[in-house]
């Protein structure tokens, strides 16, 4: 172990204790990545259980150099929290307090590591729940939300994590403590809560947040929608939102995925279906009432072949189930899985499915798509195994060839996983350099020793004093590539 990294262990062990400390070679693993394919290297794992104790690992890290990256649950499918080199990782997984819950204010307060479904669950009995709901959510933490800006089937209406979130403590590099956003409806100057929702781990340590409450809708009816061509699928989504209706949840499940699902869920969903959606209405029993009309016309007009709605509470979580479980349930098809969550507009879903089912196919791959299709978050899940020399490679050229054809449609590179490190040579595509630079500008006000979860989301060359060199170069060509050796 070199010098400062055992100095940066004994100090670490010092202020939280030993056992919160590891530096053994299986640790070291097993925090080397986090849910995406490509894996890193620590030196240290640190498990703080205070937010005194978030600020000593900054502290720490910052007096003996080493780089900080800070990790929740590690569900990430981005590489964001697959550290590089000697970086100390700060897991927030001992972290998980309901703080403070103010019905009457409408907001909590919460630990960083709190699973996201342990938090909805706790407030149901206030008649609330916490909106954003990653299919991750029986695992991934509130803080792993807040910094990748988390999605989630029921985001279409109620916007994803940063319409939910109000304020946040957040621990800077060198240890200091600052209070972004306000409990109140809006904080005065500039929107710093705005700046650390979705930074990936890149400003600071997210020590605790207060959530926005949302109450239990009164009424809610779940609709299982089949067809027997993925177009009239598709088209059903673009139909029913083009129709003035914005459904609580619109989710699309191509036919492989259905299958694998229902094998694992047995949730009664029609394998025989080119593609199905669950649609989920909420509100009033009148809201509801009208709502479902609209979707079923939408539906019927697109040759819909059935329309199951869920009779009671059982049969919607049965029909969720099966969604919630498809990442899972893949595993059916081939050991590893590769994604990209492009957002394509809706009306493009139709031309931009056929493209990567044509994409995939020309690569000899395996893909099945399920996906929150009313906001056009895509999903294509490729599914392969690494350990067929080549095929690795073979995932990389489709899955780059999808992102591509999704900006080309007009997209945007990420609806809800962030960029972390498998999207971040992508962010030319979007961003010309001086909005990277722009970018990088925020970065280096929180963190002028670029300590934190260095090498995450923007491309080298990014910096504010770079941008110059990368104005009229092909700033993709500029944009490096990742570390030696970190896909697997
Ligand atoms: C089966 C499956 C289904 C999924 N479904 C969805 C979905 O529906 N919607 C969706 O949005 N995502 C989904 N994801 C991706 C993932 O669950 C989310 O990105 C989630 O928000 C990550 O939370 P985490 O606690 O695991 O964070 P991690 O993976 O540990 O970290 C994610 C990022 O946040 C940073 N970070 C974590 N905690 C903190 C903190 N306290 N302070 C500062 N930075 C921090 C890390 O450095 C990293 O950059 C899914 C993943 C899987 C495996």
């Amino acid at each position: 172990m070199d010098t400062h990294v055992a100095a940066a262990r004994a100090a670490l062990e010092r202020a939280l204790g030993a056992d919160e400390v590891l530096s053994d070679p299986l640790a070291l693993r097993l925090y080397a990545r986090d849910a995406s394919m490509v894996e890193g290297g620590c030196a240290l794992v640190a498990f703080p259980r205070s937010v005194d104790d978030v600020a000593s690992c900054l502290t720490i890290a910052e007096e003996h150099g080493l780089p900080v990256v800070p990790r929740g649950s590690g569900t990430g499918l981005a590489g964001g929290a697959t550290p590089i080199g000697d970086a100390l990782v700060v897991v927030t997984s001992k972290m998980t307090e309901l703080l403070e819950v103010r019905p009457e204010d409408r907001l909590a307060w919460v630990e960083p590591g709190l699973a996201n479904l342990d938090l909805a669950n706790a407030l149901r009995p206030h008649g609330y729940t916490y909106a954003p709901d990653p299919s991750s959510q029986q695992t991934s933490s509130i803080g792993g939300n807040v910094n990748t800006n988390a999605g989630g089937p029921h985001c279409l209406a109620s916007g994803v994590t940063s319409a939910h979130v109000l304020a946040l403590d957040v621990v800077l590099p060198g240890g200091g403590l600052v209070r972004v956003g306000s409990e109140g409806p809006a904080a005065a100057g500039y929107d710093l809560r705005g700046a650390v929702v979705g930074s990936e781990g890149t400003l600071g340590i997210v020590a605790s947040v207060c959530v926005r409450l949302s109450p239990l809708p009164p009424a809610v009816s779940t609709m299982l929608l089949d067809f027997t061509t993925v177009e009239d699928c598709a088209a059903t989504v673009s139909d029913i939102i083009a129709g003035g209706v914005v459904p609580a949840a619109v989710e699309m499940m191509d036919h492989g995925i259905v299958v694998a699902a229902e094998n694992f869920a047995h949730a009664g969903y029609p394998t025989d279906a080119a593609a199905i959606l669950l649609v989920e209405v909420d509100g009033t029993d009148e809201a509801v009432h009208e709502q479902s009309r609209a979707v079923e016309d939408a539906a019927t007009a697109n040759h819909v072949r059935t329309i199951r709605i869920a009779a009671d509470a059982d049969e919607r979580a049965l029909l969720w189930k099966g969604r919630k479980s498809a990442f899972g349930a893949v595993a059916q098809i081939a050991p590893h899985y590769h994604l990209h969550d492009c957002v394509v507009p809706r009306t493009k879903l139709v031309e931009v499915l056929s493209g990567v089912y044509e994409i995939v196919e020309r690569h000899g791959l395996i893909v099945t798509n399920v996906f929150h299709a009313g906001d056009g978050n895509l999903h294509p899940l490729i599914s392969f195994d690494r350990r067929i020399p080549g095929t690795m490679d073979k995932v990389l050229r489709a899955a780059d060839e999808i992102v591509r054809l999704c900006v080309d449609a007009g997209g945007a590179l990420s609806g809800e996983h962030g960029i972390g490190l498998e999207k971040r040579d992508f962010m030319p595509l979007v961003f010309t350099a001086d909005d990277l630079a722009a970018q990088d500008c925020v970065r280096s006000a929180f963190d002028p020793g670029r300590l934190m979860n260095p090498q995450k989301v923007l491309p080298e060359g990014a910096r504010c004093g770079d941008h110059a060199v990368l104005r009229g170069s092909d700033a993709a060509e500029a944009a490096a590539s990742l570390p030696e050796g970190s896909w697997i």
